[in-house]
């Protein structure tokens, strides 16, 4: 569904990826973690088009979303980091702006109802957005990435700010969405969550993929207990030179 080819991205001096080689497949939801810079928001908004390739090949379903954003954009349901929302909208009618941007006709904004519900977002759904708490905010560009039945959602460190009971919703949501063949990219930190909902992670450092695998699979190769481990363990300055040594072995 994504294949990414020795992608690079520079901003003016800085290199944020560096020669990224990614296949995600379809009903896959794949984890993006690495610490803060390693470029996992850069790789996300250049799988959107927004931002474009310095060199490298990146596809959405075989199409190039630097010369078709628009086409990736009706395939992709997006949240990023910090999204930017209408304050003084409500989020009905920012899902109603949503729906018309992106084509939705109207008698299919029943969808919309459901999201509401799920989320419990009902009693503030007439109230301005500027006056929403941040996870309630978040909660509204979960659902505005919803409404166009995407077949990718791509979502950028979303559940921050999410109460427990609006991370299970998500993550069962997530769930059936992949049983559906929704595929799903995924950043966080929160390793737990990554551990218990990916198909496959990828652990980024500096703009390089260092490690790419199911859970279990990194576990064993870096003889490690859990997630947590692996990650410590590739991402840390010391000492990571032989592990890299070791996983190009062994892979
Ligand atoms: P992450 O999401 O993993 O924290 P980012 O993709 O946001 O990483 O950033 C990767 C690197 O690219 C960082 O060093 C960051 O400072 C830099 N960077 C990201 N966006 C921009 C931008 N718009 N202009 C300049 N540098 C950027
Ligand atoms: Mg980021």
């Amino acid at each position: 569904m994504i294949s990414i080819h020795d992608l690079w991205k520079d901003y003016n001096s800085k290199t944020a990826l560096r020669g990224i080689d990614l296949e995600i497949e379809e009903g896959e939801i794949f984890g993006l973690l690495g610490p803060n810079g390693s470029g996992k928001s850069t790789l996300m908004r250049t799988i959107l088009g927004i931002t474009k390739p310095t060199k490298g090949k990146v596809r959405v379903n075989n199409v190039d979303p630097s010369e078709s954003e628009t086409e990736v954009k009706k395939m992709v349901g997006y949240v990023p980091e910090s999204p930017h929302l209408y304050e003084s909208l409500s989020p009905r009618e920012f899902f109603e702006f949503i729906g018309s941007v992106r084509g939705v006709p109207t008698d299919s904004l029943e969808r919309v109802e459901r999201l509401i519900d799920a989320f419990e977002i009902k009693d503030e759904v007439n109230n301005d957005i500027g006056s929403l708490s941040f996870g309630m905010r978040q909660k509204v560009s979960i659902i505005a990435a919803l409404i166009h039945n995407p077949k990718v959602l791509i979502l950028d460190e979303c559940m921050n700010g999410l109460d427990p009971k609006s991370v299970r919703v998500l993550k069962e949501f997530l769930n059936s969405f992949s049983e559906r063949k929704g595929t799903v990219v995924y950043s966080t930190h929160v390793l737990e969550v990554a551990e218990k909902m990916c198909d496959r992670v990828a652990i980024l450092r500096k703009g390089n993929v260092e490690a790419v695998g199911s859970v279990e699979e990194l576990r064993e190769i870096l003889k490690s207990q859990s997630l947590e481990d692996v990650f410590f363990k590739v991402t840390e300055e010391e000492d990571f030179e032989p592990i890299i040594r070791a996983l190009e072995e062994t892979l």
